[in-house]
């Protein structure tokens, strides 16, 4: 037993009390976690549409209408397995990138150097790159695997290196904390800015998987791929909320018509073999532009959600 659970709906009203995480404790110095839970609210690396500083909180607004047993991997109980809170935000500066990466990084870094793994709600994609500098720093070069409508792996917007989120995963494999050999992006499509925009992510070693070949494949096939891609590596797994249609999704920074539903998504996640997971986030959840019934945010804190279990998976198997 953890002793870290979330309040029990059915004891209280969803609506009550602080909205931390799925109502999880909130952290205090000392706890003895396996998973912190930290908001990341800095949208100062979106090169469209801002907004997702208010993601975090409309992630946990909505976490509120999750349950913690899993049906999909034998009725595990997450919060029986793993020692998860909620350890509030990261600070940042707004408007400034660079400070505000840093301040991140710290705070990643102040869960991570404890031994606990950071499952960071964002924020911008950008907000990716101080998380795998802190796990890689603990870990060395982590495997990424990456859901995303995009590869983010442009070398440059608008004259600098790290000016957006459209950048981390190629400066985070030119700083050796990703290794491409064993890492993967999951869901690329749409218009491109080059004609390279794909070959790109190739020829820096990556495996790409588009959203008709994910789509083709199906979850089961797709999950073993991605096991034999990333082995027993420490794994960071990145979930840019852009990944799914629109439609299902329509509060993210970077809307991309055409991808997969919810279900889909949802679908390969469930499916995902247990791996070294060292870190992992939920980034991009817009509320400014989310749909009635925030159901990009409610989508945002469902991805969470099944990330912690297959984390649980991992550590019950
Ligand atoms: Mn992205
Ligand atoms: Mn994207």
């Amino acid at each position: 037993m953890s002793g870290f659970l979330p309040v029990d709906s059915l004891d209280s009203p969803r609506f009550v009390g602080l909205p931390t995480f799925m109502r999880l404790p909130l952290a205090q110095p000392g706890d003895a976690l396996d998973v912190a839970i930290i908001g990341v609210p800095c949208d100062s690396g979106s090169p469209y549409r801002t907004g997702s500083r208010l993601g975090p909180n409309a992630v946990r607004q909505m976490s509120v209408m999750l349950r913690p047993i899993s049906p999909y991997r034998d009725h595990i109980s997450v919060f029986e397995t793993l020692r998860v809170a909620d350890a509030g935000d990261a600070n940042v500066v707004p408007g400034y990138l660079m400070e505000s990466l840093e301040k991140i990084e710290e705070s990643l870094s102040s869960l991570v150097d404890l031994g606990i793994i950071p499952l960071a709600i964002g924020g911008d994609h950008s907000i990716a790159l101080p998380a795998i500098r802190s796990v890689a720093r603990k870990h060395g070069p982590v495997s990424l695997v990456h859901f995303d409508s995009h590869a983010d792996t442009w070398n440059s917007y608008f004259g600098g290196k790290e000016h957006s989120a459209g950048t981390p995963f190629r400066r985070g494999v030119e700083e050796r904390l990703i290794d491409p050999a064993t890492s993967i992006q999951i869901g690329m499509r749409g218009s491109l800015f080059r004609a390279d925009d794909v070959s790109q992510s190739l020829d820096l070693g990556y495996d790409v998987v588009t959203t008709d070949e994910t789509l083709a494949l199906g979850p089961e096939k797709l999950a073993e791929r991605i096991a034999a891609r990333v082995g027993d590596n420490p794994v960071y797994i990145t979930y840019d909320l852009d990944f799914v249609d629109p439609a299902f999704a329509p509060g993210v920074g970077t809307p991309e018509a055409g991808g997969p539903t919810s279900r889909e998504a949802l679908a390969i996640l469930r499916a995902m073999k247990p791996m070294n997971i060292v870190g992992c986030d939920v980034v991009e959840t817009n509320p400014t532009f989310d749909g009635p019934g925030q159901i990009t945010a409610l989508l945002g804190a469902t991805v969470a959600l099944e990330l912690l279990t297959l984390i649980a998976a991992g550590r019950s198997a």
